[in-house]
């Protein structure tokens, strides 16, 4: 009898043990679960955040500040990089007179003749960050934009960012090869670059001021934008509301690097060059080639080299 008792109650104790367990099991779970959760949303809610300030980096709608770009060097351990905020001492009183730079990038392009057209219309010198395009056409366009008066820049050969960003090696002679079709072909040796996706581009997860470190010891200046036409988002713009993307910002600076796009699909941007040249003209801006002279635009720079001039 006693001995039947004790078995009862060991059996129920084991069976309360096993009740706890699982219990315990289910709460852990539900704890485990939550915690994962809330970070995870707080992971993704970062990445959407950094995201879209990438997009608006790229796109013109945001520089990158001095403070943001400390804490991000800091959170990498690295305080080599620093960054310029552009705006600051380029903001316009209105008694200014705008400096505006008009900028195509990833031409040649079956635009090019036209845009070169408008601006020769206009008496309007641009500047034109070119890819490697080594057909007879192309050629004639790197010619054209020379001839005329513009300024040549490179935007890489490929323009593959899976290959140029990949190692300074590839960068390099990707830099090489842009550098040297376009001395073959118009004789001038190029000392401007647009980096494709610009010198914040963080797209391929780069750390950019390797890149930036081998420009600067081959002495070629690169140029980001501090306004955008629009004209590579998504949206498609209609020409003038492309115009009014740059008028928009181009009255905040003193010195405005506008940047547009000489490709195939643009059409939207030859039909707008006019309309923004004689609305850049009517605030009485002054619109000009990229020469020595010209103010910095620059996204991410090294510490040490300030954009200044
Ligand atoms: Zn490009």
């Amino acid at each position: 009898m006693e001995i039947q008792e004790k078995r009862e109650l060991r059996r129920k104790r084991n069976q309360r043990k096993r009740i706890n367990r699982i219990k315990t099991g289910i709460l852990s779970f539900f704890v485990i679960w939550m915690v994962f959760s809330m970070v995870m949303t707080t992971v993704l809610t970062y990445k959407v955040v950094s995201l879209q300030r990438q997009i608006n980096i790229i796109t013109g709608k945001e520089t990158v500040t001095v403070e943001n770009q400390y804490v991000a060097a800091e959170d990498e351990g690295d305080t080599y990089l620093t960054a310029y905020e552009t705006a600051e001492d380029n903001l316009a009183d209105p008694k200014d007179t705008l400096k505006v730079y008009l900028t195509f990038d990833d031409g040649p392009s079956e635009n090019t003749d036209a845009i070169l057209d408008t601006l020769d219309d206009y008496g309007i010198k641009a500047t034109f960050f070119v890819t490697g395009k080594e057909d007879e056409h192309s050629k004639e366009m790197y010619k054209r934009i020379v001839d005329e008066g513009h300024t040549i820049g490179m935007h890489s050969y490929s323009h593959k960012y899976s290959d140029i960003y990949s190692s300074v090696d590839a960068f390099a002679s990707d830099l090489d090869r842009i550098q040297n079709l376009i001395y073959d072909v118009t004789g001038v040796d190029c000392l401007y670059y647009r980096f494709p996706g610009g010198s914040s581009n963080q797209v391929s997860n780069v750390e950019m001021a390797r890149y930036i470190e081998y420009l600067t010891k081959n002495g070629i200046t690169y140029f980001d934008w501090n306004v955008s036409s629009g004209d590579a988002t998504s949206q498609a713009y209609s020409p003038d509301e492309l115009v009014e993307n740059v008028m928009a910002d181009v009255v905040k600076y003193k010195t405005s690097v506008v940047l547009m796009h000489d490709a195939d699909a643009k059409d939207a941007t030859v039909a707008a060059l006019p309309k923004l040249i004689e609305a850049l003209q009517g605030v009485g801006a002054v619109i000009l080639p990229i020469s020595e002279d010209t103010m910095l635009i620059q996204h991410v720079t090294l510490s040490g080299s300030s954009p200044e001039q």
